[in-house]
């Protein structure tokens, strides 16, 4: 099986009928390296139902930071291992830039995904203003902090420049390698780190040989089972 993570994040796209259409296809191509899918909440318990039988794990997009009680709206990480969701994206930049998350809130989301027995994925990067500044390796080490006392092996890092998602530009090796390099520093050597911001089945294949990374988080193409499935064949 291969070493190297490829996880879809669908965000706020899909239906039954595509669920249906798309997870059956990725479930009839027997993949045999590391993969996730991760649907909005209402396709779960579906996704499960159609990838049971194979190595491809279900994850969800994000969590609350709380565990029960009076939060309307909140869907909890018990609640998501409850239902047999292996896996859940923290901290991702759409949640950051768009809805206010701050690094302190994606610190505590992780410890309940951890404490549930879910695999976390916590997104870190800069915007284009930040990398233009010179400062990205100082946003991204930030974002880090509240990593320090997790376990590894629980989770792992996706760098995602927000300027590469789903903008069609994709960061270069020179960008990638060095980064990914500073955030096993920081963490561990052994945390898994992947790369996010525009991955297609055509650069798929060059991304995933760029030094220390470690997969591949996927937005856009992983509506399209063609799609995800070649950039799965592309882990090693
Ligand atoms: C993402 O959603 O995490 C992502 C990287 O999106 P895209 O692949 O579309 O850039």
């Amino acid at each position: 099986m291969a070493k190297q993570l490829v996880v879809g994040n669908w965000k706020l796209h899909g239906s039954i009928g595509q669920i249906k259409s798309v997870l059956g296809e990725i479930a009839q191509a027997k993949l045999q390296s590391n993969v996730g899918v991760c649907v909005p909440f209402p396709y779960l318990m579906l996704a499960k139902q159609l990838l049971h039988n194979t190595h491809v794990q279900c994850g969800a997009q994000d969590l609350s930071q709380y565990h029960i009680g009076a939060y309307t709206g909140e869907v909890s990480s018990g609640m998501l291992a409850d239902i047999g969701c292996e896996m859940v994206i923290v901290g991702h930049s759409e949640r950051r830039r768009l809805f206010g998350e701050t690094t302190e809130q994606a610190g505590v989301k992780m410890r309940a995904a951890l404490d549930a027995g879910l695999f976390g994925i916590y997104c870190v990067g800069e915007s284009a203003e930040q990398r233009r500044e010179g400062r990205a390796e100082e946003v991204v080490a930030a974002q880090l902090q509240v990593l320090q006392q997790l376990p590894i092996g629980l989770y792992a890092v996706a760098y995602e420049p927000s300027w590469a998602v789903g903008s069609g530009m994709v960061a270069s090796s020179e960008q990638i390698s060095p980064m990914h390099a500073l955030i096993k520093s920081q963490l561990d050597e052994r945390v898994k780190v992947l790369y996010g911001g525009s991955v297609k089945s055509n650069n798929a294949e060059s991304i995933l040989g760029v030094k220390h990374v470690d997969g591949v988080l996927v937005g856009g193409a992983a509506l399209s089972a063609f799609e995800f499935v070649e950039i799965c064949k592309a882990a090693r």
